[in-house]
């Protein structure tokens, strides 16, 4: 997917920090991070970029719908898987793994009631496979 294209046909401009940002979620796709991550990396890279800047990037980037986003571990969670799917949190070694679902079911049987859905987020706590082995 070119991000940089789908920014621009969502009419943002492409500013060389938000270049820096997407360049960034690139590098960890597939994957999930937080404001924090970001910017962590990008300010080396681009010293006078904000927290607040950043955090307003992310939000330009999920309005273009590169970006979904979801809240976990007291923080918002960026990722650039926007398909449906579930967020599985490893409460041993603290990973998040995307989980295939079937949510369909789940959709059309809220849908029947008359609820309207325009964003989802699944969240499964547990254990991954990696972690139940060394037990
Ligand atoms: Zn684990
Ligand atoms: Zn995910």
């Amino acid at each position: 997917m070119d991000y940089v294209q789908t920014l621009r046909s969502s009419g943002f401009k492409v500013t060389p920090q938000r270049l820096r940002v997407i360049e960034y979620i690139m590098s960890r796709t597939p994957g999930h991070f937080r404001a924090e991550d970001v910017y962590a990396e990008v300010h080396r890279i681009e010293p006078t970029i904000t927290m607040a800047t950043v955090y307003n990037i992310l939000r330009t980037l999920q309005k273009s719908s590169i970006l979904k986003s979801f809240e976990l571990k007291g923080a918002t969670w960026f990722e650039t898987n926007t398909g449906t799917h579930a967020n599985f949190l490893c409460e041993v070694c603290g990973e998040i793994t995307d989980l295939d679902i079937e949510s369909s079911s789940l959709i059309s049987s809220v849908s029947e009631k008359g609820y309207e859905i325009s964003d989802s987020s699944y969240i499964l706590r547990g254990v991954c496979p990696k972690c139940s082995k060394n037990h």
